[in-house]
């Protein structure tokens, strides 16, 4: 994991905490304070409205992305880096045509091969993560605007908390 990714998880986990409520299975109830009034366990899931109960930030993680970016057409955004390194058509004897349908129509299987090559090297530069060990993913920039737009929210919500105390 690189830098930008770790700090993503950080990020992405701190805005997981503040999207869910502790939650005590065995009494089946929201614990918010951390800790279960009735049987005072801190051993506690995760509540995620609308989602469901479970242990740990993973899942909570995977739901927020989910339910909130689009995620990334790999084949697509292969096409595109593609079309950058080569010229746009090739000439097959006396017939012009579209390097990328050339490629992916005279070997899919070459094709398939480099473009997860391609996703794995995306994933280690940072620029693409996914979530559910690549069968989605996402831009890491998506993520990062994500992160800014739900953290400015919670913000904004503490400034209004203080606004109105000293009212
Ligand atoms: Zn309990």
């Amino acid at each position: 994991m690189n830098n930008l990714e770790s700090s993503l998880q950080e990020r992405l986990k701190k805005l997981a905490d503040a999207r869910t409520i502790p939650f005590c299975y065995l009494c089946y109830s929201d614990a918010p304070s951390g800790v279960c009034r009735s049987c005072l366990s801190d051993d506690l899931m995760k509540h995620l409205p609308g989602h469901g109960v479970e242990y740990g930030s993973d899942w909570v993680i995977r739901a927020l992305i989910h339910e909130n970016l689009e995620p990334l057409n790999l084949d697509e955004a292969f096409q595109e880096s593609i079309r950058e390194c080569y010229d746009a058509t090739v000439k097959i004897a006396w017939i012009e045509c579209d390097t990328v349908q050339a490629l992916r129509e005279l070997d899919p299987i070459s094709w398939d091969l480099a473009c997860s090559e391609w996703a794995d090297a995306e994933e280690s530069a940072g620029l693409i993560v996914s979530f559910d060990h690549g069968s989605t993913y996402f831009w890491a920039h998506d993520i990062e605007c994500f992160l800014d737009e739900e953290e400015s929210k919670d913000n904004s919500f503490c400034d209004e908390a203080v606004q109105v105390s000293t009212e």
